[in-house]
């Protein structure tokens, strides 16, 4: 296994972490235990889980391993997404109850999707709540999670209150990561990223995402991994392991791997952007921001991405917009079709058509 420094922690990580959401069963607490060991057993590191993750069993899953594991020998990762301060400190007690762990190692304020969100954590005393169980010790390091466009997480990660972040990246939406991995990079934060496989997409989609793979490759998957962890301002990718083989499969990929050099990643992004369908999807870069109507092109775009990729994931677009953004399709029927965004548009993609299909899925919400 190889390890990095997780931001100026003076812990080092697994470049492979344990995402928590995607057993195989996610009822049978044992057997993922076992799963969770077996990672462990690998040089695995880093475990991350949260409330409700596989039927809110994800914790109670995660500390029937931990209580297996050498005191001191793994870093634990969960997360809580209340704005409410007391909220939080009573998500946060039930987490340390079910992990049976003294405290949290890194402990995110969870799933920041927009500025407002962020000032509803501040003005509700989340972050507050959450400072102060970390100078009680409950909590060792204070990280954010986020699906924040990069310049906006920028701005968040500026303010001081963290000491990593853990956001989405891959192969499909890095443009759309860039700058907030940067900024954290800068800012000497460490990263974790979840989703390195897009979700399930890449590996759906293998001939969508064939540039990926370099010599020594054996799959898709096994590239997706290694493009992830290359980037200089990543730590550590999740994995949610379902089984054993998941986690065989994920820890060939980076056993015995050098990591990319600036170089090759660049030939890599390029190559997948070169791509026919490629061409067609959002990237998520954000540069038709912003929109005077206020809509969240990014996001809305994003679910419209799953008109052209095959994922076993959503069954619709409006699928991935609510569960993925927490949004419904009638977000998109302020379009003034202005196409001001389109102007701005890297991909040349024709955002005001898109923006009209997707209000019209909304009827009926
Ligand atoms: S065309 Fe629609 S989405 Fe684009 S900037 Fe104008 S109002 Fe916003
Ligand atoms: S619509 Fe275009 S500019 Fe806007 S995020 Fe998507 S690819 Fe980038």
């Amino acid at each position: 296994m190889q390890y990095k420094p997780y931001g100026k922690t003076g812990k080092s990580i697994s470049v492979i972490g344990s995402g928590g959401m995607r057993f195989d069963d996610p009822d049978d607490i044992d057997a993922n235990a076992e799963t969770l060991l077996y990672a462990y057993e690998k040089g695995i590191n880093y475990f991350d889980t949260a409330p409700i993750y596989c039927n809110d069993k994800s914790e109670e899953t995660f500390g029937a391993a931990i209580k297996q594991m050498k005191p001191g020998s793994f870093y634990v990762s969960t997360k809580s997404g209340q704005s409410d301060g007391g909220k939080l400190t009573e998500s946060l007690e039930r987490s340390l109850r079910r992990l049976g762990v003294e405290r949290i190692n890194f402990f995110h304020i969870w799933c920041v999707v927009t500025l407002e969100d962020w000032g509803q954590r501040k003005s509700g005393g989340a972050v507050a709540a959450a400072l102060k169980a970390k100078d009680q010790g409950l909590i060792e390091h204070l990280c954010v999670s986020s699906h924040l466009q990069g310049a906006q997480l920028r701005d968040v990660l500026g303010e001081g209150y963290f000491e990593g972040v853990t956001v989405g990246y891959s192969a499909i939406n890095f443009p759309y990561r860039a700058e907030g991995l940067a900024a954290a990079e800068e800012m000497n934060l460490g990263v974790v990223t979840m989703n390195p496989l897009g979700g399930g997409v890449i590996p759906q989609n293998p001939e969508l995402f064939q540039s990926l793979m370099q010599p020594g490759d054996k799959s898709v998957v096994e590239a997706a991994i290694r493009f992830n962890i290359s980037h200089s301002a990543i730590t550590a990718a999740l994995v949610g392991f379902g089984n054993k083989q998941h986690v065989d499969d994920a820890v060939a990929a980076v056993e015995n791997f050098k990591l990319y050099d600036q170089q090759t990643l660049t030939e890599i992004k390029q190559n997948i952007h070169a791509h026919a369908l490629f061409k067609n999807l959002c990237t998520g870069c954000g540069y038709c921001l912003p929109c005077p109507q206020g809509l969240n092109i990014p996001q809305l775009m994003d679910a419209y991405n799953f008109t052209i990729l095959h994922d076993a994931h959503y069954k619709t677009p409006a699928d991935r917009l609510k569960l993925h953004w927490n949004l419904t399709p009638s977000a998109a029927a302020s379009c003034t079709q202005c196409r001001e965004c389109e102007k701005k548009c890297t991909q040349h993609l024709p955002i005001c058509e898109r923006m009209k299909e997707i209000a019209e899925l909304g009827t009926g919400d």
